[in-house]
Formats: C-alpha cells, structure tokens, sequence
C-alpha cells in the first residue's frame, strides 16, 4: 500500500494519460490515506536559447506558458476523479525527468506511475523520461504498458 503517489502527466500525450487512470485509481482505493501528486514539466529547449530564440518577440511569453499548461494539467487529470484534498498539482519546467525525479525525492514519493513511451513511438521499450525514472528512481516505479 502506497502513501505518497506520484503521477507525471505528459500533456502533450493524452493516450498516455488515459492508459495510467486505471492504475492510479487502483492504488488510491487501496489506501484512505493515499494521496496523489500529478505533475507536468514544461520542457525548455537550451537549443533555441542558445540560437538567441527564447529571446523572440514572438515566443509566447513565460507567465501564458504556465497557465496554459496549468489548465491543460487540470483538464487532463480529471478523469482520474481524485477528491481535491487527496491530491496536489505541480507545475515544474526544464528536464522532464530531472524534475519528475526532483520531486519524487522532495515529496518522498513512495512509488511513481508512469506510461512507458509514446504508442507511436512502439519500436522503443521505454521512453527516455520513463528509462531515467526507472532506472534513477530511488522508490519503487510502475510503468504502464
Ligand atoms: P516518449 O518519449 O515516448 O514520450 P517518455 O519517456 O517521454 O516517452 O514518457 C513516458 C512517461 O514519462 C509519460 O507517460 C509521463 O508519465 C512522463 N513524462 C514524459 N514527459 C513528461 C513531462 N513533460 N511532464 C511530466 N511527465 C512527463
């Protein structure tokens, strides 16, 4: 029975989220005391920064990105059907699984459930953020198949 429940949410990937509902809600049921933590990490691209890109008057600028991906997280996670007082949002930017790890660590997450990868993507076993979390993950990590 887990405690400390942590959900990293790809946004960009609905079917993903989809595929790990059941899941998620399986381990809540399990415990009254289980409390959930979705989390989405906005990616930054120090290639373009480095291209002088971020800089651009055209860029959407940092303030709209979050709260767009704030509501989009909150749109995504209700399927799950978590009461509010049993789970938490985060918003993080940079490396997806550096942050996914970072807060497993900080939460003192007791497990993580993830999708393995992108369905388009079926030649891969594990996508690069479900490989690093599996592999670095300091709790136990359940991937979704
Ligand atoms: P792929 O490269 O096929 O998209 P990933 O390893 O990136 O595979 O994704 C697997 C899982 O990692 C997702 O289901 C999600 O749980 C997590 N993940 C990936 N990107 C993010 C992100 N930006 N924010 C939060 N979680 C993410």
């Amino acid at each position: 029975m887990y405690h400390t429940i942590l959900v990293p949410i790809d946004i960009s990937t609905p079917e993903l989220t989809q595929l790990v509902v059941p899941h998620v809600k399986a381990q809540v049921s399990l415990n009254d005391n289980a409390r959930v933590h979705f989390l989405t990490v906005i990616p930054i691209f120090p290639y373009y920064a480095s291209l002088g890109l971020a800089y651009s008057p055209e860029a959407p600028d940092n303030e709209m990105i979050r709260s767009e991906a704030l509501s989009q997280l909150t749109e995504a996670i209700k399927p799950f059907n978590i009461p509010k007082s049993r789970m938490e949002t985060h918003l993080a930017t940079g490396s997806p699984k550096d942050r996914i790890l970072g807060l497993a660590e900080s939460i003192q997450a007791d497990i993580i459930i993830v999708a393995s990868h992108r369905p388009s993507m079926a030649t891969y076993l594990l996508g690069s953020n479900a490989a690093a979390i599996v592999r670095y993950a300091k709790c136990p990590v359940l991937v979704i198949r």
